[in-house]
Order: C-alpha cells, then structure tokens, then sequence
C-alpha cells in the first residue's frame, strides 16, 4: 500500500492546492480529513491544523508544517512526542530578502517621508546616505534570516544579526544570547525580526527592546503577530521614538478591520505576504519526506522539538 498523507490546513485555497499537487505523485496517496482513508494516513501536512487531529488519527506517526514556521501547530500537536518537519525553500528565502530590501530602502531613502509630503504638496530633499551608513540588524539567523543578513551585506547596508548560539556570517556582524541583546540593539537603525515564534521569542518587540534602539529606528515584523506587544510599539510610534513600522503579521489574521494598527502613523500594514513557498514546492518536500519516513530514514528539516524551532 503506498503512503498516505493527511492535509489539515485550514486555509480553503492552500488546501485544495496541496491536494492538487501532492495527487500529482502515484506513490503515494493524498486525503482530507472527511475521507475515508483518511484513517491510513501515516503523516499529516498542517497549517493551523484541527487540535483533535491526533485524537481522531491516532495511527498518524509524523507532522509535516506546510510553512517554514511551526507555531501554527499549536502547543498539543507540538507537545505530541511526533517528529515534525517544516519546509525549507531558496525561493521562499529570496522572496524575504526582496520584502526586507524593499522596507530597509524605504527608510534608507526616505521613500516613507517623501510620500507623506507628496500629500501635502511639499518638495523637500533628504540627504542622501550611502548604504554602508544604515545599519540594519537581523533577529533570527537561521534559513531565512542568514540569507537576508548575507543579501543586505552584499547590497552595501551595515549588517549584524543576532542568534541563540554564535554563528559566523560573511561581512555581518554577529551577536548571540541574551547577554549580547542590547549590544545588538543600541546600533541598529532597521530592526528586522525573523525569530520563530516560541516560549521563548514571544512578546520579545517590546517597550524595553524597542527604548534600547536609537532614536528614529525603524521596526521590520516578518517574523510572527505574537512577537510584538503591539501597545508598545504604538506607544513607541506616537512619542517619536520610532520613526516607522512595516508589520507582515499579526496576532489575528486578517488584521481586523477596526485595528488601530491599520491608522497609526508610520505603520506599513502587509497582509502576511513578505515570503511564502508555492503549493508545488511544499508538495515536493512533503512527498521526499513521506517516502523517507516509509524507508525508515530520518526526515529531513526536522525541529527540535524542546526549543520549538
Ligand atoms: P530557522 O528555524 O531556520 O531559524 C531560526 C533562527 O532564530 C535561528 O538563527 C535561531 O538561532 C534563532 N533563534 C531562535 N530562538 C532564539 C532565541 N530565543 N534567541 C535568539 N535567537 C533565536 O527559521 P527560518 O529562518 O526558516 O524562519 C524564521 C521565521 O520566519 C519563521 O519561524 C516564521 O515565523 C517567519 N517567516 C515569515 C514569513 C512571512 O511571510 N512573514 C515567511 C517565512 C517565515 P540559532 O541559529 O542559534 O539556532
């Protein structure tokens, strides 16, 4: 009997796309939950799935996250004891680093103040910096982080990043842990967070994080809704001390429509859009490593389950 993979993704599009491209594979079998082979799945692909997945397939033995997050899992399903992969892709990662180059030359250039004077009819220079004067500093160097921090090095900007454990990145400066959080933040003049959401990193942009930046910094949230103490940063924007925001995520999505996010002065809202992975590729990863799983072999890009990332 080939492999059977579960879709629990609560998103209709992403979903019915999945099942498109992953029925594309003869060696293995795709289903939803309704189905009724549904009860042979041995590995589910998720995004916000249903809590209770495992209560109602308890023969499913691993978790396959359609994104390259897992804190969509939910604590149950990541408490599960089941090894849980996530996608890991180079054009996912070239898409984040055009988001973030498109927000770091906003302020750069000052795009964002000249539009706002485009609406009062004023014609105002702003002195032209080089790029290796704006420091942009990078929270999260992993898949994606990395390839944003090593990108904006090569565009010029001034670059340093900050990870849990030391790590060594081509013309960026590095910082790691909690002792070395502050040295990070007091030089960086474009923040960009591209932390996984976890225990540890939620509510991490917050009023003492934003006061250790200098003066007119600029906050970059790619990373998770759940990151930001969106209070704070309101509070930060409306005293000055932040000059702008450019917010990708949010705790709910969408932003609803009465959010006062959606009019405060300085934020840029996206709608969750900075980088995603086409249904093909997550089709492609979440194939390789079903017929791994079936061969015994490990999965591949597995988290680490204590660390939640
Ligand atoms: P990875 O798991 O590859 O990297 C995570 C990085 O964060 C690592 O460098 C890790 O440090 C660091 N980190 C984790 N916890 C801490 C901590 N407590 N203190 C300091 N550093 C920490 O993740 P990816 O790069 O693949 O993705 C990052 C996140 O980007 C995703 O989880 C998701 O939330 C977000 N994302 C958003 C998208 C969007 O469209 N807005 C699209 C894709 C991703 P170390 O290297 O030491 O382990």
């Amino acid at each position: 009997m080939s492999p059977t993979v579960l879709i629990s993704i609560d998103d209709a599009e992403l979903s019915s796309s999945l099942l498109m491209e992953l029925g594309k594979f003869d060696d293995i079998t795709v289903c939803l939950p309704q189905d009724s082979n549904a009860g042979d799945a041995q590995m589910a692909v998720c995004w916000h799935p249903d809590q209770a997945l495992l209560d109602k397939f308890p023969q499913i033995q691993c978790l396959h996250s359609a994104a390259a997050g897992v804190d969509h899992l939910g604590q149950s399903l990541l408490a599960s004891g089941l090894p849980v992969a996530r996608i890991v892709d180079p054009d996912q990662k070239q898409g984040m680093l055009e988001y973030v180059l498109w927000c770091v030359l906003n302020h750069h250039r000052d795009f964002d103040r000249t539009v706002k004077n485009q609406a009062q009819q004023r014609w105002h220079l702003y002195p032209q910096l080089p790029a290796n004067e704006v420091r942009v500093g990078v929270m999260g160097l992993g898949e994606i982080g990395a390839h944003v921090a090593t990108g904006l090095a090569q565009f010029g900007y001034s670059v340093s990043g900050w990870s849990r454990r030391p790590k060594q990145l081509e013309r960026v400066s590095t910082f790691s842990g909690p002792s070395e959080f502050t040295g990070f933040l007091e030089q960086v003049d474009v923040l960009v967070n591209l932390l996984p959401l976890n225990q540890a990193t939620q509510g991490i942009l917050n009023h003492s994080l934003f006061q250790a930046l200098p003066k007119g910094a600029c906050l970059v949230n790619t990373g998770r809704g759940g990151h930001l103490v969106e209070a704070d940063l309101i509070s930060a924007l409306e005293t000055g001390w932040l000059r702008s925001a450019v917010l990708d995520v949010f705790t709910a999505e969408p932003l609803p429509a009465d959010h006062p996010l959606w009019t405060t002065e300085g934020v840029i809202v996206t709608p969750h859009m900075a980088s995603s992975s086409s249904a093909a590729m997550i089709a492609h990863q979440v194939h390789h490593n079903v017929l791994r799983f079936i061969k015994d072999q490990p999965l591949l890009n597995t988290i680490d389950r204590t660390l939640g990332y």
